[in-house]
């Protein structure tokens, strides 16, 4: 717990939730289901919903249907327990000056002794008409100490106004969570804001306190999102403030000078065997003009599968061997490696430039394999200039002391604390610190992107390498299947290969031993799942038994051994198997040019531009690809599949995600640490626009955050707080 502060206020939002009235050992596990662990997790946990109980009526004029709320004094209460149906029936009278009505509950016995007669209480719900009058059917209710005339509809927790109703989960109701959070509420008043005023003025935002009220207990719905925006503004100004400090501090940092060579790159496009794009020249001069300054380069190439990033990552590397100094470059499975290797080899022999591989199934220099201690010698003696690895060459004993570049490819299978390990200075027994090239075929909104990841500088690959034919994408309902398998039954017999994507299943964990406490749901959600795995082994069986039993069906699954994974797909690359059935989790990056057809089951659970990232699989080679999008027969799932027949351009199509499903659907938008809402509010770019200009004011004026104690303090914690640790 980080407490280490003066400030009583900000301690109470920080004390451990079981410090609240009434949450004990056993609700604080419940809680932490729900990411709750600290009082201000508690607050910041936001409605879903409002239920709309803020008309206060007199008994006589109730009107049946209508969601009312009411305030009287029991004057009788009796509980029937109906044995053989195992239920019980509570029924009270309930009675105001213009008359008495009648209330029933199932199943709450214990009201009975709760709501005794002479009790005044406020009850809401819906009132219904039987033979013997109205009555209200499980209303909900809460004692009052005297009429709400008295006492004002603010202490009213349940019923008489508009009342949360929030995201739950086992053990945890509305109804409690209600019943911890409005009075934490009333001991906002006072608490420090630490957006300054001037600054609220500025972009219209409501004080912290208010928004929070207002949130939980809006006077009106029309109230809600001005308190919501600036809950949200708040997080993303807080992660501005954490990328924009992480970035001055980099800034300090010294990296390795390297002066721009234009003759020797013009040498080197030469060794390639194609033309370099414009967008892959444009790219590569940036990465060339960063690594011309005393400090580290941290930069983001962003293009689609198939775009051709490896060309441009290479051509960096030779720039830093030309340089006399060593590149790394990173990718996340043995496959892509070998691939990366395969693409440097012609050139390294053209240019003579020396480079490695290394995973975990063995060592080669320039192609020839070499004992692992050898190499490791070789490398550490800056004879070897590149060197290309999977996690192997994250290990303590790879040591590079001319490194300059660090690439890592597919920068999202990699945890930070991987990426950080490479560009740590002291490792290599240099005092600089490496450049860093990440590279992704996500395609991610540039506002997303500077939002989530920081401040980093953004390459975009938009344009494809000539020659490539579009891919033909069809939306399938269950009536094409059989043409569909017809079809790709033709192609395998041309000698083509086929993919099968399954489709994403989510299910919520339901007890202990699916959610760790104190580890948020929504971090669950991206683990491999065997409901998953179980619809690889269904399809696979399927199509290998019933429809294609003369063909080689073979799948791939996120619970098998990684080196099982590897041989797979090393297979079908060679082209062993014909149609390989796997979850969506599998590679991206790999290049299988004969690979021509892909089915995707259950598209309408996707993203479209992670559609388009499973499609960009197939039409590497020069032959026309096919992509066909099995959806439901659902019109609405299937218009929307249909922007992917008419356009091939992944940014646009994120923008659509972006817009449509939230932010959510995003590579490290979930791990980021940010609120739900403020996740919602991503898709706002007014919103994040305001907040990233609000970060750069402060900064400017204050880059340490002396003056502005409280926002330092919540940057230092933003992390810590939102995950577990
Ligand atoms: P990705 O961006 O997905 O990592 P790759 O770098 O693996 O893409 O490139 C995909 C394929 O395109 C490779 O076979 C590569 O040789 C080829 N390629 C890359 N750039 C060009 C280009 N400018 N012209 C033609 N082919 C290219
Ligand atoms: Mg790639």
């Amino acid at each position: 717990m980080p407490t280490g502060t003066d400030q009583p206020s900000s301690f109470f939002l920080l004390a451990p939730i079981t410090a609240v009235r009434s949450v004990g050992t056993r609700s604080a596990a419940r809680l932490a289901k729900l990411g709750i662990r600290v009082v201000r997790h508690l607050l910041w946990h936001i409605p879903s919903r409002y239920e709309d109980y803020s008309a206060v009526v007199p008994i006589s004029e109730i009107t049946p249907g209508e969601k009312q709320s009411i305030q009287g004094e029991v004057v009788a209460i009796a509980t029937r327990f109906i044995w053989p149906r195992r239920m019980s029936v509570t029924t009270a009278t309930v009675r105001d000056d213009s008359g008495a009505v009648r209330a029933t509950w199932f199943n709450r016995p214990y009201l009975s002794d709760m709501l005794t007669e002479g009790t005044r209480v406020s009850l809401a719900g819906k009132a219904v008409l039987d033979k013997r009058g109205l009555y209200l059917s499980n209303p909900s209710y809460e004692r009052t100490n005297g009429t709400v005339a008295d006492m004002g509809a603010e202490q009213l927790c349940h019923t008489g106004r508009l009342v949360p109703v929030y995201p739950e989960t086992e053990g945890v109701t509305s109804k409690f969570l209600r019943y911890l959070i409005q009075p934490l509420l009333e001991r906002l008043e006072g608490i420090p804001d630490p957006l300054p005023a001037a600054m609220r003025r500025e972009y219209g935002l409501p004080e912290l306190s208010t928004a929070l009220q207002t949130v939980h207990y809006p006077a009106a719905i029309a109230d809600v999102d001005a308190a919501k925006a600036r809950l949200a503004f708040d997080d993303i100004l807080l992660l501005q403030l954490k990328a924009l400090s992480e970035r001055r501090l980099l800034n300090l940092r010294r990296a390795p000078t390297l002066t721009l060579d234009v003759a020797y790159m013009k040498k080197a496009v030469a060794v390639l065997p194609f033309t370099l794009t414009h967008d892959q020249r444009v790219a590569a001069f940036e990465i060339l003009k960063d690594m011309e300054r005393a400090f580290p380069m941290n930069r983001l190439l962003e293009g689609d599968v198939g775009s051709g990033k490896t060309a441009v990552a290479l051509l960096a590397a030779f720039h830093v061997a030309h340089a006399g100094r060593q590149t790394a470059l990173l990718a996340p499975t043995e496959v892509l490696a070998q691939q990366h290797a395969a693409t440097l080899a012609p050139m390294a022999k053209a240019t003579g430039i020396r480079y490695a591989l290394m995973t975990g199934s063995g060592t080669w220099a320039d192609g020839k394999s070499v004992p692992r201690a050898r190499l490791l010698r070789a490398i550490a003696n800056k004879e070897i200039p590149i060197v290309i690895g999977t996690h192997a060459i994250l290990e303590d004993r790879v040591t590079m002391p001319a490194l300059a570049l660090v690439v890592v490819d597919e920068q999202h299978r990699f945890g930070i604390a991987q990426r950080a390990a490479l560009v740590q200075p002291g490792r290599h027994a240099s005092a600089t610190v490496p450049h860093l090239l990440s590279m992704t075929a996500t395609p991610i909104p540039r506002t997303l992107a500077l939002t989530v990841f920081g401040d980093l500088d953004i390459s975009i690959i938009r344009e494809k390498p000539a020659g490539r034919l579009p891919i033909v994408t069809k939306v399938m309902g269950t009536r094409q299947r059989k043409d569909t398998e017809a079809f790709i039954r033709e192609h395998i017999r041309e000698g083509r290969q086929a993919f099968v994507i399954c489709p994403r299943i989510e299910v919520p964990p339901t007890d202990e031993k699916d959610a760790p406490a104190g580890k948020p749901l929504r971090q669950k959600k991206l683990q491999p799942l065997w409901a998953e795995v179980k619809a690889v082994e269904e399809e696979h069986r399927r199509l290998s038994q019933e429809v294609f039993p003369d063909l080689r069906v073979v799948m791939l699954h996120g619970r098998m051994p990684a080196r099982q994974k590897e041989r797979v797909m090393r297979e079908f690359k060679q082209g062993w198997h014909d149609i390989l059935v796997s979850t969506s989790v599998i590679e991206v990056g790999v290049d299988i040019p004969n690979a021509t057809v892909m089915v995707i089951e259950g598209a309408d659970r996707f993203g479209l531009a992670q559609l388009h990232q499973f499609r960009g699989r197939i039409g590497r080679g020069s032959d026309q690809s096919y992509c066909f999008l099995a959806a439901s027969d659902d019109s609405m799932a299937k218009r929307r599949l249909e922007t992917l027949v008419k356009t091939d351009d992944g940014f646009a199509l994120a923008e659509a995600d972006l817009k449509f499903r939230g932010p959510g659907e995003f590579f490290g938008v979930r791990q980021s640490g940010m609120s739900d809402i403020a996740m919602t509010a991503l898709a706002d770019p007014e919103l994040v626009k305001k907040a990233r200009l609000a970060a750069r004011t402060i900064m400017k004026v204050d880059p340490t955050l002396k003056k502005h104690p409280l926002l330092r303090e919540l940057v230092d914690q933003f992390g810590r707080l939102v995950h577990s640790e």
